[in-house]
């Protein structure tokens, strides 16, 4: 893991119009989605894997 990392949503990257696919993928419960918006992570939980930022298909999800 790199500590020097975070999850950002990049929120104008997401058509915010579906239910996030990514949630599903992360392995921790570390993505929420309300209604159809912008998925939110919880870096509490978040283990930094990228399943996530290789999933999504608008890139909106980045570890910088
Ligand atoms: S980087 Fe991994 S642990 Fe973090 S939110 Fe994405 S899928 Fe979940």
């Amino acid at each position: 893991m790199r500590d020097d990392l975070t999850l950002v949503v990049k929120v104008s990257r997401c058509p915010q119009n579906h239910p996030c696919p990514a949630v599903r993928v992360c392995p921790v419960d570390a993505l929420h989605q309300v209604g159809y918006g912008a998925p939110t992570v919880d870096m509490d939980k978040c283990i930094k894997c990228g399943k996530c930022v290789r999933f999504c298909p608008t890139r909106a999800l980045a570890l910088e």
